[in-house]
């Protein structure tokens, strides 16, 4: 079944077409790599699915809902999740309390005195605790708990990324090169995290810069170029493909 289909997408920041008549479509379960030189609109791609800013043209329909104009939010709490280039975690704040807060937000909640909280509250609250502390657990973070993410290393960071992205439960995780300025142990390992969590059922799409690191983990690559769609097709074909090779050598 289809999860998300994306019609003829269209975006254009002042003189620069940032994605042009961009047609993609990903089925449920699927392991999908989104690569491209930079600058090719692939962050402006996963940006104008996501929510984050409105394309000037085309649909994006998730499980056949338009959602073209959609808040970020509403998609998450439908399952549409993503991370960002750059992580988004708080500096001030724990790993734990990172994590934790990730959790979908429940409105009014936290505002009750505390006797007029319901039970059914009360063990969201320690639920949202428990995952929060199994996640923390299963990326391998557990002694760092306590520690400020601001002393965290880049690939502690997009671990932790993660963590506070599957917090929300999504169907269609979304990943913005959540392997940059990570060093070579700690992208397998996240890439391991990437493949367990697809085997399980999760629908993936990654982006990343570089051809050959995704190549091994994907089922699938969709290749921009300078906001067009080059090629979509195996991780095998696209890599031999000319117009790939050519697109990369020629920046
Ligand atoms: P990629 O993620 O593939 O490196 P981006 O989607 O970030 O590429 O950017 C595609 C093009 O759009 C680039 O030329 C970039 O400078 C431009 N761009 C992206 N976001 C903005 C923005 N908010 N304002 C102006 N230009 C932007
Ligand atoms: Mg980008």
């Amino acid at each position: 079944m289809t999860l998300l289909n994306v019609e003829e997408l269209g975006k254009r920041f002042g003189g620069i077409q940032a994605l042009e008549d961009v047609s993609v479509s990903i089925d449920e379960g699927e392991l999908v790599g989104v690569i491209g030189p930079n600058g090719a609109g692939k962050s402006t791609f996963f940006n104008c699915v996501s929510g984050v800013i409105t394309p000037d043209s085309g649909t994006v329909r998730f499980n056949s809902e338009d959602v073209t104009e959609a808040e970020p939010e509403t998609l998450a709490r439908d399952g549409l999740v993503r991370t960002f280039q750059h992580t988004r975690e708080l500096q001030t704040m724990t790993v734990r309390e990172n994590v934790r807060l990730a959790a979908p937000n429940h409105p009014g909640e936290r505002t009750l005195p505390a006797l007029l909280r319901t039970k059914s509250m009360t063990n969201r609250e320690a639920s949202v605790r428990e995952q929060a502390d199994d996640l923390i657990e299963s990326f391998e973070l557990s002694h760092l708990v306590d520690e400020y993410s601001s002393s965290l290393s880049g690939g502690q960071r997009k671990l932790l990324e993660l963590a506070r992205t599957l917090m929300l439960d999504p169907t269609l995780l979304m990943l913005d090169e959540p392997f940059a300025g990570v060093n070579p142990t700690l992208t397998n390992e996240i890439a391991d995290h990437i493949k367990q969590l697809n085997d399980g059922g999760m629908t993936i799409v990654v982006i990343e810069h570089e051809l050959e690191t995704l190549a091994e983990l994907v089922d699938r690559l969709i290749v921009l170029q300078q906001g067009k769609l080059l090629v979509d097709g195996e991780p095998d074909e696209v890599l031999s493909d000319e117009r790939v090779i050519e697109a990369y050598l020629g920046g």
